[in-house]
């Protein structure tokens, strides 16, 4: 559903209209909602219909740099056919002479990395609550033969309802692509795994791996592998070696050290994590409120 576009500036109020000219969408450009490496996302409102989006500008400069990880079309072609309530939906995209535009579903709350950094660390009832709506997003990934590669709490959008949604499959790739080109990374991932530092490639338990650099993360309020150089932090990956913390439940360390295996194949598919004690047998809330983006709940039982 590619379109070409045209930016229009109405010389009274000064806001920015842009308008994909094959389909005659009319956009209004709204604030910036954050920077990323490879371009800006702003607030985008339809102008007939109303509906929010969260849209990714690309330079077409930008988008030919060799650091470009995959490259837009394959993070297009990726993102386009997921539709999934724990995947930030990708609608469509359309270009002008500057941009690419990438027209994906707003998330009002924006990350879990911007609650952790207010709230320092989150509650094992929040964690659950999060991690099964994680959980439920990498399924559909992983179902489809998608391996996100860049799992992080930057790339947990949270939309309106406190809604978990996995974002920016720009680093994504399916297992046939991972088979044929073992051992290549384009860009870097926030959490290596032991395998993709020791070059043998991607799999679906990279994935799990990040998963349990996440929920150390949400926990603890640091990821596991702090060190003081990246020689040292490499080194302690490859080793497996990371403080396990004990201000958390047994449940909890046990699940952080499963997901952390050294070796992939020790580490648990999605069905096993689905099933285990921590996310079973602790209380996790249906909803929750968005005051706890700053405030820490206090669940009463
Ligand atoms: P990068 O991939 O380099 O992290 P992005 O372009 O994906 O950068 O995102 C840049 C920033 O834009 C994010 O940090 C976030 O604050 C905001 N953003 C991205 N996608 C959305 C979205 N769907 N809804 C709301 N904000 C978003």
């Amino acid at each position: 559903m590619e379109s070409t576009g045209s930016q229009y500036r109405d010389g009274q109020n000064l806001s920015f209209y842009i308008q994909d000219t094959k389909s005659g969408r009319m956009y209004r450009r709204g604030k910036l909602l954050g920077k990323g490496a490879f371009g800006r996302c702003y607030k985008f409102t339809d102008a007939s219909s109303r509906q929010v989006f969260a849209v990714k500008m690309i330079s077409h400069t930008r988008k030919i740099h060799k650091f470009y990880r995959g490259g837009v079309e394959n993070e297009i072609e990726l993102h386009c056919n997921l539709k999934h309530k724990n995947i930030v939906r990708f609608y469509h995209h359309f270009e002008d002479q500057k941009y690419m535009y990438m027209v994906l579903e707003y998330c009002r709350h924006k990350s879990l990395a911007h609650i952790l950094r207010v709230r320092k660390l989150l509650t094992e009832p929040e964690v659950r609550y999060y991690m099964k709506q994680i959980l439920q997003g990498i399924l559909c990934l992983h179902q489809q033969g998608i391996i996100h590669r860049d799992l992080k709490l930057s790339n947990f959008f949270i939309a309106k309802n406190m809604i978990v949604k996995i974002g920016d499959l720009g680093l994504a790739t399916t297992v046939e692509q991972c088979e044929k080109l073992p051992g290549v990374i384009c860009g870097t991932p926030n959490y290596l795994s032991p395998e993709v530092l020791a070059k043998s490639g991607h799999s679906f338990k990279s994935d799990i791996w990040a998963l349990g650099c996440i929920m150390y993360t949400m926990l603890t309020g640091y990821s596991p592998f702090r060190a003081r150089s990246q020689k040292e932090m490499y080194y302690f990956i490859r080793e497996g070696f990371f403080p396990v913390p004990t201000f958390i439940s047994l449940s909890a360390r046990r699940l952080i050290i499963s997901l952390l295996a050294s070796c992939p194949d020790n580490r648990p598919c999605l069905e096993e994590i689905f099933a285990n004690d921590f996310l079973t047998k602790g209380f996790t809330p249906e909803r929750l409120s968005s005051t706890m983006c700053h405030t820490a709940p206090n669940f009463t039982f």
